[in-house]
């Protein structure tokens, strides 16, 4: 079955394209198609201050270009540092400026993180994957990866705030750990793995 991904962010789809092709909860049964197959991505302002909200107005965006039979699929999400009070969170994707620059992003954490000592770098990645589908029908789907955050980036994988990002269990970044590990312990993959199941019961 078909999900046209309400997104613009190339990274993202790839991640989900892996799990719906084999990856935790996958089985090739799902593709993954980009909003640029019908025209692409309307305009969101993600203004509403939770994934939720903000993963609603994506998917409803994009909805409104599809046929009544097809689904639209949206990820919302962000990192959540405890040190800052679970900043930037929803603002993820803006925490250095509205031009959405990951490379600032991640620059901006690190120098905000300078100093803190080991046992307060706690933090964690929170996704939303939401569905509407027929009949306006709305599915969400929540994934929540703990870990700490390093002093400094390392790692080449990945996107965004990985490089700085060690999940719990583990000593290397996600972005060292690479796209495998990731596919198995991310945040994105245990929402990835409700949704699979959930919408195999549906259809
Ligand atoms: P949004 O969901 O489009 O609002 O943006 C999510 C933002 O959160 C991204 O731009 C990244 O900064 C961050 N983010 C979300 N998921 C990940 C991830 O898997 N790795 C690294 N950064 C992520």
């Amino acid at each position: 079955m078909k999900l046209y991904f309400a997104s613009g962010n190339a990274h993202k789809a790839a991640e989900l394209q892996r799990l719906a092709d084999g990856g935790e909860g996958g089985a090739g049964w799902i593709e993954i198609v980009s909003a640029h197959a019908v025209g692409g991505m309307p305009p969101v302002v993600e203004d509403t201050g939770t994934f939720v909200g903000n993963a609603r107005k994506k998917a409803q965006a994009l909805k409104s270009k599809l046929r009544a039979e097809d689904w639209a699929l949206a990820d919302d999400s962000g990192l959540c540092v405890d040190a800052l009070g679970g900043a930037p969170g929803v603002e993820s994707a803006y925490y250095a400026g509205p031009q959405g620059d990951g490379a600032a992003n991640l620059q901006k954490l690190q120098r905000v993180m300078a100093g803190i000592p080991a046992g307060e770098r706690g933090a964690h990645f929170f996704c939303v994957l939401l569905l509407i589908g027929p009949d306006e029908r709305e599915l969400v789907f929540e994934g929540l990866c703990a870990g700490r955050l390093l002093e400094a980036p390392s790692g080449g994988a990945g996107f965004g705030y990985d490089p700085l990002f060690v999940p719990e269990g583990f000593e290397q970044s996600f972005a060292a750990l690479g796209d495998a590990a990731k596919a198995k312990l991310s945040h994105r993959a245990r929402a990835w793995k409700k949704l699979a199941t959930g919408l195999r019961e549906l259809v």
